[in-house]
């Protein structure tokens, strides 16, 4: 069973687009038991991923918190309509079903006062990433760069403060993906759940400030956290180069390798980043999550590791998290 980390296939399903790595069936036939399917307000411009490093893109866009509250009805409803159910309590997960956690990738959705933070919790958001990769009310977020430091500026604002804190009180999970370093360490201070970077990867093998440095691991793992691997093959690669072509599997085992070496196998998932990145060609979607087993399996991982990082930590994070 594989619980993941990010997906965008609502988004997908939003703009009218055919889904490009997660295919429902499939999923079911690959072990795929759901996971935090996210609800994202784009950019007005369209983003594109950068081809090959070094870059430095400019911070997207951002977007009013009413465009934001509209487009977040509309990509609500898009998750409604998928065959999936949604969850509530760890328990909900299940072998053989495909079970949604409701997940926010950028708050611009939610009032700066958090008047209806505790509505969007009632129709059932458990996690919200306080920014995606631009600035909002809450907080600015990691712009897209490479090769560079996840210290690109400010962090939390005094509406990002109590955003957090709500959601401690809450129990939603609040996603470290996306924030810069600063956001990141004002989050680590404030927060009394677990660290939770949804789909990132390690710095130290792929220097993108998307990426979490080897002290932000260490405050993960303190705080009995989990880092989801991000498979986008711009955050996998040394060079940062977008060429699913010549990026293996064997790219994401090594992700794998280097953050349980470093935390421990109990901070460790998956956060596929399907519908949402660029992935290695090799896996190719949701079919290939099999095959990216076996390959942690030939990398020394055993039976009792694998079922942590597929399913097990994400399980024991959420129990710890919502209540
Ligand atoms: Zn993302």
């Amino acid at each position: 069973m594989v619980i993941d980390g990010h997906n965008d296939l609502v988004l997908h399903r939003w703009r009218g687009e055919e889904s490009r790595h997660l295919d429902l069936d499939a999923a079911a036939a690959a072990g795929f038991a759901g996971g935090f399917f996210a609800l994202y307000v784009p950019s007005a411009a369209s983003f594109k991923e950068p081809e090959a490093g070094p870059y430095a893109l400019p911070m997207p866009d951002s977007v009013s918190h009413e465009d934001a509250a509209r487009i977040a009805e509309e990509l609500y409803a898009a998750l409604c309509e998928l065959p999936v159910s949604q969850a509530l309590s760890a328990d909900d997960f299940r072998e053989g079903a495909i079970t949604a956690i409701v997940h926010m990738e950028g708050a611009e959705p939610i009032a700066p006062d958090l008047s209806n933070l505790r509505a969007w919790y009632e129709r059932g958001l458990r996690s919200i990433g306080p920014v995606w990769s631009r600035a909002n009310a809450f907080a600015e977020g990691v712009p897209f760069r490479f090769p560079d430091s996840p210290d690109t500026g400010p962090g939390l604002t005094e509406a990002g403060r109590a955003l957090v804190r709500a959601c401690n009180e809450l129990g939603i999970l609040v996603d470290l993906s996306h924030l810069n370093e600063q956001g990141f360490w004002d989050v680590a201070d404030i927060s009394t759940a677990p660290l939770v970077a949804t789909h990132s990867n390690a710095h130290a093998l792929c220097p993108s400030t998307r990426n979490l440095t080897d002290r932000q691991l260490d405050a993960i793992r303190d705080s009995g956290g989990i880092v989801g691997v991000n498979f986008a093959v711009s955050f996998l690669r040394e060079d940062g180069g977008l060429r699913p072509d010549e990026t293996g599997i064997d790219e994401i085992v090594r992700h794998v390798v280097y953050l349980a070496d470093h935390m421990g196998v109990d901070h460790v998932g998956y956060g596929s980043d399907f519908d949402g990145a660029t992935i290695p060609a090799e896996l190719g979607g949701v079919a290939g999550l099999p095959r990216l087993g076996e390959a942690l399996t030939a990398a020394g991982l055993d039976d009792d590791a694998l079922a942590k990082i597929t399913h097990g930590n994400w399980l024991r994070v959420l129990r710890a998290t919502w209540h």
